[in-house]
């Protein structure tokens, strides 16, 4: 959990739309706490499912989706709906994560009586879906179509300002009731977002692991729980196993078991693997390269599959166990150097920036040991020599 990470609930919701159930619960010191969305179901065509899915928080949904899905979705998600027998409202979203955006969507609601509230499509529209939840004091299900990150099982909120600059990661004072992933929508959208979703998940054993061998706490306050370590190894297992010829099946739009395996590793086992175990210098070093010529335009999942690299180098781990971590990066075409990040030929200054950066972190809490700024460019320059040396080559056919 960052600094910067607080309860919705307290700060933008009125007292009159609080809920207790939805409160968020004090940590108590010293309590080991497990957290999780209420039911989790995956498949194909599981969008055709969802009303009846939903039906039991009411008859009134509010829908917020993504503004280009509505095309694509509206028939099926009115069809699903009428089904039930539940009359829904639909909310098209499209542009930023800002306070002032939400505060609009609430808006249109126009203070309808609603039942719960559904996010559809990528990471934008499920935190707007996520933000109109808390601030309605409902219960919120999320339903992703792409599979570019771990967002969809967790409490997190990704808030920006106009200018697009990541400002805050509020959190739900409670997890997701119920996430829909759709394996054939989630297979059909290009393989970049489901690549990216495994180089998200690939951090979160080895970030586990580092918040655990630490003193640090995960977003929910508690330290790591041996289940949440069980569940990132799990993941990482799961990656290994699967992930490769997962993308070479969605290239070629094939839905298969490789595929459905991935899915749940880098949505289910990544985001209960984090929000339970926490987080570590991968996502820290986010905090550079956000801002990083070149990379700062890469995905997130990119970005942490190279700044697991860094963590390993600075965990000291052996050359061996690098390499073998950057070959099956490689076989899947995730980044192993900054210049597959975008960023060629950076220099000294720029790499120091990067790690001057990575030390705002507030995961950097969670390391087993007082790491400085000059560990953090040491690992990022050992990465980077150590991929030169890296002459492994890409499975064809994953691009
Ligand atoms: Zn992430």
């Amino acid at each position: 959990m960052g600094r910067t990470e607080r309860c919705l609930s307290a700060r933008r919701t009125s007292p009159a739309l609080r809920r207790p159930d939805v409160m968020r619960l004090e940590t108590p010191p010293g309590m080991r706490i497990f957290g999780s969305p209420h039911r989790y179901v995956q498949g194909p065509d599981a969008i055709d499912a969802l009303g009846g899915l939903i039906k039991a928080y009411g008859a009134t949904p509010l829908i917020v989706i993504d503004q280009f899905l509505v095309s694509v979705l509206q028939d099926r998600l009115a069809y699903t709906m009428l089904s039930a027998g539940l009359t829904p409202m639909l909310l098209p979203f499209g542009g930023e994560i800002t306070y002032a955006a939400i505060d609009a969507l609430v808006a249109r609601t126009n203070g309808s009586a609603l039942s719960v509230v559904v996010g559809v499509g990528g990471g934008k529209a499920l935190d707007a879906a996520k933000s109109v939840a808390v601030q309605l004091a409902l219960p919120m299900v999320t339903v992703p179509t792409i599979a570019s990150n771990d967002s969809p099982t967790s409490a997190a909120i990704a808030m920006y300002d106009a200018h697009h600059v990541m400002i805050a990661v509020d959190r739900m004072p409670r997890s997701p009731d119920l996430v829909v992933v759709d394996t054939r929508v989630i297979a059909n959208a290009p393989t970049h977002f489901l690549r990216a979703g495994i180089g998200d998940a690939i951090a979160k054993k080895f970030e586990a692991h580092g918040c655990r061998n630490g003193t640090g706490n995960t977003p929910f306050g508690s330290r790591p729980l041996m289940t949440a370590i069980a569940i990132a190894d799990a993941c990482y297992a799961t990656l290994r196993d699967h992930a490769a010829a997962a993308l070479l099946a969605v290239t070629a739009g094939i839905l298969t078991d490789d595929v459905e395996a991935t899915i749940e590793a880098v949505i289910l086992m990544s985001g209960l693997g984090f929000e339970n175990g926490g987080l570590s210098i991968a996502h820290s070093l986010t905090r550079g390269l956000v801002v990083a010529r070149g990379a700062k335009v890469a995905m997130h999942g990119n970005q942490i599959a190279y700044g697991t690299l860094v963590q390993l180098a600075a965990e000291d781990r052996s050359a061996p166990f690098i390499a073998d971590v950057m070959a099956f990066l490689q076989s899947i075409d995730l980044p192993i150097r900054l210049a597959e990040l975008g960023m060629a030929n950076a220099t000294d200054t720029e790499i120091d920036d990067i790690a001057r950066l990575t030390m705002t972190a507030p995961h950097l809490a969670n390391v087993a040991w007082p790491v400085t700024q000059a560990d953090i460019g040491r690992a990022i320059h050992r990465i980077e020599q150590l991929a030169t040396a890296q002459t492994f080559t890409p499975v064809s056919g994953v691009v």
